[in-house]
């Protein structure tokens, strides 16, 4: 028997017609112990943070109360049969809820906006979205158990962005969610909310913007140290086939990376692939807990989805990203070859001015240093420099706009990758200014001027990626 944990996103909860293509997933997965994380209605999130930023403002806070009323409210009139006893249920806890966050609302218009009233906020949107989704699937006549996640899933507290103590959530995974799974006289599907957890005095918490996913994994992650059986799936149906290699915006037809592996999919996700979220791969990759990508709208597919698992072909790129909006910062003295700190005093600089700094670039000589910040970092970043006196003495401080491109794949560890990318960027006598890979990375990151930017991607693409597709269906056929 296998567990398949499926995340469905506020894009797959949109209208009546999205309801029922869940049921039909239900049904196709029908042999299968089912759990369902789901996220909030579409936008909600946003409307809920919004509401809690503006308590004051009366106008806009009866406004988004009332749109947030009647987008819930429309779905259960879609979904249900009017006045039948789930149509009811519905209704009446999104009576109870909505009274419930007007009076956090309230609390907070008297005490700020804390962090933790933050998290309480937004989690009304899973908490609603949850709740009708398993009141619909009841109405369908299937059995079906809905759980807030923040009975399950046990934090730290790093409100906004927290982190889940797993020893703790086991515990609770063993207690509340093995016993419905290992129901073998009935078959319930478990409905838990997306996004939410609680830390140790109870408090609710939760992961991150787009952190459904992440519940979906960490739940994986839990089932399979406390459950007997370790036959565990997670599903993220999505409104696009899966990860692609390349932002179509460069390549018309960029190629689905079908399948890749953890620690490929984590520098997939990190630079900006905004269908995955970059924590949830943590939750399972020790676990070889595969993790697929669907698309929502075509359930049934057999070949168009990404599979991210132990098994990847070794000798393809799976991805090449930019990053757009990036300056070179670079440091350099004539004089102090030897002097020891000098990183330590830069990255000081940076991290009292909150700033974040995503590559850096350094000779051994330490002669001179280059490290990338946003662009809409950088002034900040070169004040900071400039005013803490140390490096205006001794050195000279430049900046550049530029551009970065990130190749990803276990091939990157090949030399041969490597030359192959210089080989083809000297087609296009694109330069490049700094370069990374770290020991072991999967990645490499070539900094090139801005206006090189498409060019560097085609010719990259068209090199190293041309057998991609076919190297792809190769692998899957033999799984
Ligand atoms: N509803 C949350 C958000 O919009 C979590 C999620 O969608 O995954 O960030
Ligand atoms: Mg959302």
């Amino acid at each position: 028997m296998t567990i398949v944990i499926m995340k469905f996103g506020g894009s797959c909860l949109i209208d009546k017609n999205a309801f029922k293509k869940i049921l039909e997933i239900l049904e196709i997965y029908k042999d299968d112990k089912k759990i369902i994380v789901a996220s909030a209605f579409n936008g909600i999130t946003d409307l809920l943070l919004n509401t809690a930023q503006n308590v004051k403002n009366s106008k806009i806070f009866d406004d988004n109360i009332t749109i947030l009323e009647n987008k819930h409210i429309n779905t259960i009139e879609q979904i249900f049969d009017e006045d039948t006893e789930h149509y009811t249920k519905a209704k009446v806890w999104v009576d109870k809820k909505l009274s419930e966050l007007e009076d956090a609302l309230e609390d907070i218009k008297e005490f700020g906006l804390e962090p933790y009233y933050k998290d309480y906020v937004l989690s009304f949107g899973e908490v609603l979205s949850t709740y009708i989704l398993n009141q619909y699937i009841l109405s369908k006549g299937l059995e079906s158990v809905y759980i807030p996640a923040n009975k399950v899933i046990i934090t730290n507290d790093e409100f906004n962005n927290a982190y889940p103590f797993y020893e703790f959530t086991n515990v609770r995974v063993k207690k509340l969610i093995i016993p419905l799974l290992e129901n073998t006289k009935k078959d319930i599907i478990i409905s838990i909310t997306g996004f939410i957890g609680r830390n140790k005095i109870g408090y609710t918490t939760t992961l991150g913007r787009g952190g459904s996913d992440y519940t979906a994994t960490i739940l994986a992650h839990s089932i399979f140290e406390v459950a007997n059986d370790k036959n565990i799936k997670v599903i993220l149906w999505k409104d696009v086939d899966g990860l692609l290699a390349i932002n179509p915006k460069y390549i018309s037809k960029s190629t689905l990376i079908k399948n890749l592996d953890y620690k490929e999919a984590k520098h997939i996700a990190n630079f900006g692939a905004k269908i995955l979220h970059p924590k949830c791969l943590e939750a399972i990759e020790n676990k070889n807990i595969p993790l697929e990508l669907r698309n929502f709208n075509k359930p049934l597919e057999k070949s168009e989805f990404t599979k991210i698992s132990a098994m990847t072909n070794k000798n393809e790129i799976k991805g090449i990203s930019t990053v757009e909006d990036a300056v070179i910062i670079t440091v350099s003295s004539g004089s102090l070859v030897d002097v020891p700190g000098v990183l330590a005093k830069i990255f000081k600089v940076m991290s009292k001015n909150k700033i974040s700094v995503s590559l850096v670039a350094q000779s051994a000589s330490e002669i001179s240093t280059s490290f990338i910040v946003k662009e809409t970092d950088s002034l900040r970043a070169l004040k900071a420099l400039e005013s803490s006196g140390y490096f205006t003495d001794f050195f000279e401080i430049k900046s550049e706009e530029v551009a970065i491109i990130n190749v990803t794949g276990f091939k990157i560890l090949e030399n041969l990758t490597k030359v192959m990318i210089f080989q083809a960027l000297e087609k296009k006598k694109i330069r490049v200014k700094a370069i990374t890979q770290s020991t072991e990375e999967l990645n490499i990151s070539l900094v090139i001027k801005r206006e090189n930017i498409e060019d560097a991607i085609k010719i990259i693409h068209d090199d190293l990626c041309e057998n991609f597709e076919e190297e792809e269906n190769k692998l899957r056929d033999k799984m």
